[in-house]
């Protein structure tokens, strides 16, 4: 009996020791990762700006281009049919190859900014390949369209410190998005549009994409635009977002 009553606590401990081993791998595998990315997160003193604090029921709708010329001219009708001003971040040899579409961006109203010139990831560039970077953008831009932007978007949003104040002191604010609508990775028509109808709120900068490997943009479009209005929001161009809100505050 002793022995039956000791076994038992011995299997009950060793269960115990069991569901503490798997909650420690389960930990493990759910915290390990975002604990990484949030010490990462925290790591940077400075950070691009991805919304704007207000209670105006305001959103930016942003579009990358790198890459085409298929989809960028059905943004393009689209916003002019619905009378959508919005703010496009292109890279400086898509300007320079594309003039024509450029220039149409430009004369539809909406607004030039900048997506650098070769599509790589600043973080890992000296200050000098930054500046080689985000200059030749600016230069083609200029040349092109006879714009100086200010504001960037730095290739697939990354940054570190050194990158952001390399962009602050060439005269640029770097912009990323709180809503990313990861039509870059044709995930479905409707699964871009709730992913942006779900994360709506003022002063929210939305990232969408008008190259040509994006294949769902010109199809979710029209409904997020729709949908948006519907609840009640307006569409503004980043600079005009930037404006908004108490003393023009800022969220990094
Ligand atoms: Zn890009």
């Amino acid at each position: 009996m002793r022995l039956f009553f000791i076994s038992i606590a011995a299997l009950k401990k060793l269960c115990c020791r069991l569901l503490l081993l798997a909650a420690i791998i389960a930990a493990a595998i759910l915290l390990i990762p975002k604990g990484i990315r949030y010490i990462e997160v925290i790591s940077h003193r400075y950070h691009p700006i991805y919304a704007v604090e207000t209670d105006e029921k305001a959103v930016a709708l942003t579009f990358d281009i790198s890459w085409g010329s298929a989809m960028a001219p059905k943004v393009l009708k689209i916003l002019k049919d619905h009378q959508v001003p919005a703010t496009f971040f292109l890279s400086g040899p898509w300007v320079e190859t594309h003039a024509d579409l450029a220039g149409q961006i430009l004369a539809d109203g909406h607004e030039i900014a900048s997506h650098g010139h070769k599509h790589v990831n600043f973080s890992p560039l000296s200050k000098d390949q930054i500046i080689d970077n985000v200059m030749s953008a600016h230069n083609s831009i200029k040349k092109t369209l006879n714009v100086e932007p200010s504001l960037i978007r730095t290739p697939n949003g990354d940054f570190d410190d050194e990158a952001i104040l390399t962009i602050k002191e060439l005269g640029y604010l770097a912009i990323d998005w709180m809503i990313d609508s990861l039509d870059w990775k044709n995930p479905g028509v409707d699964a871009i549009i709730s992913r942006v109808l779900k994360r709506l709120q003022p002063g929210a900068i939305i990232l969408m994409h008008a190259s040509d490997s994006c294949k769902m943009t010109d199809a979710a479009l029209p409904v997020i635009i729709k949908e948006t209005r519907s609840a009640g929001y307006r569409f503004v161009k980043v600079s005009e977002l930037l404006t908004l809100g108490p003393n023009n505050t800022r969220i990094r």
